[in-house]
């Protein structure tokens, strides 16, 4: 059934999304896990202080200036 196919799906999605809303993630800059998601796209990392702007459910890093 094509619908019932969709909803696996999406709930297969969602779990990973809050896997990488809970993820620590490393910073670019001093290479530790310490990226924290302050709010929205936004996350910052407690050692450095590096901040990055990003989606809103996981981060990448775009530019590193
Ligand atoms: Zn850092």
């Amino acid at each position: 059934m094509r619908t019932a196919r969709y909803g696996v799906g999406v709930r297969k999605r969602l779990d990973s999304i809050e896997k990488l809303r809970s993820k620590k993630y490393k910073c670019p800059q001093c290479r530790k896990l310490s990226m924290k998601r302050l709010y929205g796209g936004i996350w910052k990392c407690k050692r450095c202080g590096l901040e990055v702007a990003d989606g809103a459910y996981s981060m990448t890093v775009k530019s590193l200036n």
